[in-house]
């Protein structure tokens, strides 16, 4: 089966890694140059959307920043999974909050602001502190803005203001007021779903961030009860969107009681470590559901850590003795994500072994979270 994937960058490659050895072809469309290219290679295929739907069996996406009109082609032809709604719903928060309240799962009380009197009322009603997101084309924390009490709020109302009126979006752009939710972690679940609605969900990970930017994920064994209020919120989401593929819920955990923050209707950062740390990992798990084989068990087979290669940092050839090293041949720039690797020991307190001996071989500042995730381990 030949399969198309919306994007071309290392979530496209890691599908085609992954999907290899099922004789899966996958190719992929990059939407800035139009040009249809081998996700590994980055070698140019073709060009043109209408070719690569022609020639494709299924099409899928690895990002939900993509313009309505290349969606609406896509799902016009068929062969679209998750499909335009999905796509739309994790691309815009205005959407997206509509869902998650649609499926009756808890998340942040909210306003959705696109004037002055939007924003005094969020104030007013909701308080402070607040988050305030850009509905659309947000990643990596950026189109944040945070009001805390002693924030100048008339200064920020003009710079979101000016950030409304200058967005390439245009009206569809809006900004969600959320109310700040004192999150003792954040934890995401990774799981697929196939057409008839059956589910294979990864265990729990816990995910730490460094200036808005996911640093490492530990998946090595939650508690039982928060596994399944999370698969339950899952569940509710995915047969919301009549989903297919694979989908990422992340949360906030307050006191054991979770909170849905966002979701993403794609393969995710935070399920990387499934290469080396569950039965069969998400990237072929997502092929599987799109193309409509089998699902593949979701079963963690020893704990592991994902740890992101961020920008412009040095990964000496000493690691790889402990870890697997995932590279996506990608130019280094500050802030850009261009690795991972996934490290793996036969139990929890092993892995904060292992993440302290790989934290020796690699600088402080440019693997901030190695300390605390080896800690969350003990
Ligand atoms: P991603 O790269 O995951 O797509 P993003 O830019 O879409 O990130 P969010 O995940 O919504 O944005 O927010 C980034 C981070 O900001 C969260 O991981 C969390 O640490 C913090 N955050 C977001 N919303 C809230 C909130 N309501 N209360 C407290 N902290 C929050
Ligand atoms: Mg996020």
């Amino acid at each position: 089966m030949k399969v198309l994937v919306l994007g071309a960058g290392q979530l496209a490659r890691m599908m085609a890694l992954a999907g290899a050895p099922l004789n899966l072809t996958v190719s992929a469309y990059d939407v800035r140059s139009g040009n249809l290219v081998h996700p590994v290679t980055l070698e140019v295929l073709g060009s043109g959307l209408e070719n690569g739907i022609a020639d494709a069996d299924v099409i899928t996406a690895e990002f939900e920043h993509i313009a309505p009109d290349v969606l609406s082609v896509c799902q016009a032809s068929g062969k679209f999974y998750p499909g335009e709604e999905a796509i739309l719903t994790g691309g815009d928060r205005r959407k997206e909050k509509a869902l998650l309240d649609k499926a009756g799962v808890n998340n942040a009380r909210y306003q959705v602001i696109e004037s002055k009197a939007d924003y005094d009322a969020a104030v007013a009603t909701i308080g402070l502190p607040l988050i305030l997101k850009s509905a659309l084309d947000g990643y990596d924390g950026k189109g944040q803005w945070r009001l805390k009490p002693d924030s100048d709020l008339e200064a920020i109302w003009q710079d979101i203001n000016q950030f409304l009126q200058t967005s390439p979006q245009g009206s569809r752009q809006c900004v969600i007021a959320e109310e700040f939710v004192p999150f003792d972690r954040e934890v995401s679940l990774i799981g697929a779903r196939n057409a008839q609605g059956d589910l294979e969900i990864y265990p729990l990970t816990e995910n730490i961030h460094t200036n808005g930017i996911l640093s490492v994920s530990v998946a090595a064994g939650d508690d039982d009860q928060v596994q399944s209020q999370a698969e339950a919120m899952f569940k509710a989401v995915a047969d919301a969107l009549n989903y297919v593929g694979v989908l990422a819920i992340e949360f906030f955990d307050v006191g054991g009681k979770l909170m849905v923050n966002e979701i993403a209707p794609r393969v995710h950062n935070s399920g990387h470590w499934t290469q080396q740390g569950a039965e069969v990992c998400q990237f072929e798990n997502h092929l599987r559901a799109v193309c409509g084989l089998p699902l593949g068990s979701a079963k963690r087979v020893r704990p592991t850590a994902m740890i992101n290669i961020v920008g412009e940092v040095t990964v000496p050839i000493a690691v790889m003795a402990h870890a697997h090293v995932h590279w996506y041949d990608k130019e280094p720039r500050p802030g850009r994500k261009i690795g991972h690797i996934n490290l793996c020991a036969d139990s929890a307190g092993a892995l904060g072994d292992a993440l302290d001996t790989v934290s020796m071989l690699l600088a402080d500042d440019e693997f901030p979270a190695l300390k605390p995730a080896a800690d969350s381990l003990r």
